[in-house]
């Protein structure tokens, strides 16, 4: 039998690749703290009725990228191929949105982990891929959006990721956008025939998507449509003006782009993107707008909402370009040369950790050439030797694996948790701000 892989498009993040991952998370944790936004944890799975409504029957996604299947109760469930829908059922059903809903602050959530969509491996496309969601509910003002926009800016800022740039356009409303939709369609067909064929499938049912179209027929077409901000209602163009506003107060720079649309039908009002350099071309990291109707549709109360999402791997993939480095795994590789120094470096090693160095030890004494290899394999900062001399004069010989320098430390000291201190773990010297 060959040996089990994993499944296609189903990545193992190995040890390695850990602590750009924890980088990510760690930006996001800090920056949801400053800003005043919760953490949520909905499950991976979720009933496929709920995606079908949240995300709409006429998308790609839940056409053909969802990851559905009958549970043994004949239940129809779907691994959730993005966060929004989740965490709207949840604040729902867990009644947390009474408080915004009654006049209060606007609930600020935020959520981590994996989405599964059946996409094209080929493409370099993850079937399980890691998000970041932000999402505030009951705020319909524009300054939340603002806001949100802000956080965005500041995780990947403190990521060190740079050339950022915020994009924003407003999709209307109820009210202006389906005389809007009308006008689009009608120009889009007056050039049917310049339009690829996805295009052409999208004019009867999601015109606003032709306007995101990559290929260059599309975008030659998309260049002189009419745009959502041209037929814009009063109170659309007043909230817009007060985004715009207060991206400003809050020092946010960004340029209006008004063929930047969201392809959902509830997403209302503000949209947005943030654009960074940093890989060369300048491309989307993240996306997100405001989807009022989101949680009526759930069969919840009306509330507004906006929110963003960012791709993890993508982070990763910036922050690698970026060239940090990895501090070393751990701080002590404790190498004892005898069997008789074996029980003292087991108290060392037991000590040191009980006062918060990481150490390695392996029970074993061995030739210093060997405890040499596997430390250096290992990634340690120090190692910490114990042979014959050092027994006979209680003391442990230290040398950094860096300058090569070396020094005696007391065994005494060390069976105290007394050591000089090593920053271990993570990534140095590169991304961090
Ligand atoms: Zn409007
Ligand atoms: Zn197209």
């Amino acid at each position: 039998m060959p040996p089990m892989t994993a499944v296609r498009g189903f990545k193992d993040i190995l040890p390695q690749e850990i602590p750009y991952y924890a980088l990510v998370e760690d930006a996001m944790r800090e920056m949801a703290r400053r800003y005043g936004y919760e953490e949520i944890r909905p499950p991976v799975l979720e009933r496929t009725g709920l995606f079908r409504r949240g995300i709409g029957e006429a998308t790609d996604i839940v056409e053909k990228e969802m990851y559905s299947f009958q549970d043994p109760g004949g239940e129809s469930l779907t691994l959730r191929p993005e966060a929004t829908a989740g965490i709207a059922r949840a604040v729902m059903e867990h009644g947390l949105l009474e408080g915004a809903l009654a006049g209060g602050r606007a609930l600020r959530l935020f959520a981590m982990g994996p989405m599964f969509r059946h996409e094209r491996p080929q493409k370099g496309r993850l079937r399980q891929f890691n998000q970041l969601d932000v999402e505030a509910f009951g705020d319909k003002g524009p300054y939340i959006d603002a806001e949100v926009m802000a956080l965005l800016m500041d995780i990947l800022g403190r990521l060190g990721i740079g050339g950022l740039e915020a994009r924003v356009n407003s999709l209307g409303c109820e009210v202006c956008r389906p005389p809007y939709r009308e006008r689009l369609v009608g120009y889009l067909s007056s050039r049917r025939e310049e339009l690829c064929e996805d295009c052409r499938r999208r004019l009867g049912t999601n015109p606003l998507r032709v306007l995101d179209c990559k290929r260059p027929g599309c975008r030659e077409v998309a260049r002189s449509a009419p745009t959502s901000l041209d037929g814009l209602c009063p109170e659309c163009l007043a909230h817009f003006d007060g985004v715009k506003g207060s991206l400003s107060a809050l020092g946010i720079p960004f340029s209006v782009d008004p063929l930047l649309v969201r392809g959902l039908d509830y997403y209302k009002r503000t949209a947005f993107e943030v654009l960074s350099g940093g890989l060369g071309a300048q491309s989307a990291v993240a996306g997100g707008g405001r989807y009022d109707g989101l949680t009526a549709l759930l069969g919840g109360p009306d509330a507004p909402a906006i929110g963003f999402a960012v791709g993890v791997e993508r982070l990763v993939m910036l922050l690698k370009g970026m060239g940090g480095r990895k501090a070393p795994a751990v701080a002590f590789y404790l190498a004892p040369l005898t069997e008789q120094a074996l029980p003292r470096s087991a108290g060392v090693a037991r000590a040191l950790r009980a006062s918060g160095h990481s150490v390695a030890y392996d029970g074993e004494a061995l030739r210093l050439k060997t405890h040499l290899k596997r430390a250096d394999k290992l990634g340690a900062a120090m190692v910490l030797m114990v042979g014959e001399d050092e027994l006979a004069g209680g003391y442990a010989t230290l040398r950094d694996l860096r300058t090569h320098a070396q020094e005696r430390v007391p065994l005494a000291e060390l069976e105290a948790g007394k050591a000089p201190a090593v920053a271990t773990g993570g990534i140095t010297e590169g991304p961090l701000a």
